[in-house]
């Protein structure tokens, strides 16, 4: 299989980093530049809205602004916005949309319908610097961080496609696409106050969850900042040497240093997390493996999703059987834990969890 991220074509990022991405800017910012330019500051916040609220991609659809002003934003400034380069329908009714970046590169973000439901699946960063060994996205290197309004225009993206398809508008967001959320911190929060805000989406934070294979540090800041979105933990082992052998960086990032940073940020903000557990045949299907786990969950209030493993040709991964998963659920439950097993949505498309790696 071949992996790989579609490289920009340089003559076009020149063209397009000349201007400034005006939705870089603070309200106060755009504000700002209408008064220098003369004219009143509150045109900033009819241009804000048409940035955020309507979405809008041209400044010339801006129509309460003159054609002057449309024409001097124009001058200074690029609405670096996304554009859904080809889309792919499942037969269960999620779409995994290529996206394409301003400077060509290429993400991936799904929109799933679950009955009354639709959630949006979007990324954080183009490729991922973490390794997690069965994750197709982890081959891809990280080439940049994702812009807010990049991740935002997603969200758009797929809120469109609801009400299209669905009938309905998106309902709930997860930060699982490519990328790791917290290793792209401030521009995921960035990206958040807008969906959240009255002045962009107006989205309840419940509805959103960002998923982490567990930067400390970053768990923390998230408690100090007062998040009030949900927060994913992509467990798959609680034991050291397990976990560091699926997922590399926990040798750096370790199961004790995670739980001490969940143990804070229950303390912080009285939010039960919910952790993400694959498991494998060989790998951690045993006893010891479940007592692990259940051991860790004693640490803080939590759910546990036991997630279906997505093949993405690794042969050494290969997902347990039926009674390997039924003895986790029913020690987890017997102990008090909520476990759910969760059903992959997507799959013949390449859009599952840990399936976004471009290959279209
Ligand atoms: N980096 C973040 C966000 C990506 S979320 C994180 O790891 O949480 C992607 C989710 O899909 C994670 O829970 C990840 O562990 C899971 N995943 C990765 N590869 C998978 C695969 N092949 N099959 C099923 N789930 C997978």
């Amino acid at each position: 299989m071949m992996f790989y991220v579609n490289m920009p074509n340089f003559a076009t990022v020149k063209e397009s980093t000349a201007k400034k991405d005006i939705r870089a800017l603070t309200k106060d910012q755009l504000r700002d530049f209408f008064v220098s330019e003369g004219e009143k500051a509150f045109r900033g916040n009819q241009d804000y809205e048409w940035l955020w609220q309507k979405s809008a991609h041209h400044f010339e659809d801006m129509t309460n602004l003159s054609l002057s002003l449309r024409q001097k934003l124009e001058e200074n400034f690029s609405i670096n916005h996304i554009k859904v380069d080809h889309q792919q329908r499942s037969k269960d009714g999620t779409i995994k949309n290529a996206v394409k970046l301003h400077d060509n590169f290429i993400v991936e973000s799904v929109m799933i319908p679950v009955q009354s439901r639709t959630t949006a699946c979007v990324s954080s960063q183009v490729g991922c610097s973490l390794d997690c060994k069965f994750c197709a996205t982890a081959k891809l290197k990280r080439m940049r961080n994702l812009n807010p309004d990049e991740i935002y225009d997603q969200v758009v993206a797929i809120d469109k496609q609801s009400k299209l398809y669905n009938n309905r508008p998106l309902s709930n967001i997860v930060f699982m696409g490519m990328g790791e959320p917290l290793m792209n911190y401030n521009n995921v929060l960035k990206s958040i106050d807008k969906i959240t805000s009255p002045e962009g989406l107006n989205m309840s934070p419940k509805r959103i969850t960002v998923s982490t294979s567990g930067v400390p540090k970053m768990i923390k800041k998230l408690a100090d900042d007062q998040v009030k979105f949900n927060l994913a933990i992509s467990l798959h082992s609680a034991r050291q040497e397990v976990r560091s052998q699926i997922m590399p960086f926990n040798e750096k990032f370790t199961l004790e240093a995670l739980k001490e940073s969940l143990v804070y940020w229950y303390e912080k903000t009285k939010k039960r997390v919910t952790y993400e557990y694959i498991v494998w045949k060989g790998i951690n299907d045993t006893q010891q493996d479940i007592e692990a786990l259940i051991h860790f969950c004693k640490a803080i209030p939590c759910k546990v999703n036991i997630i279906e493993y997505n093949p993405i040709d690794e042969d050494q991964f290969v997902q347990a059987n039926d009674k390997a998963v039924a003895n986790y659920m029913t020690q987890l439950e017997a102990h008090g834990i909520t476990a759910t097993l969760r059903h992959s949505r997507g799959k013949d498309i390449d859009a599952a969890c840990g399936q976004l790696a471009n290959k279209s």
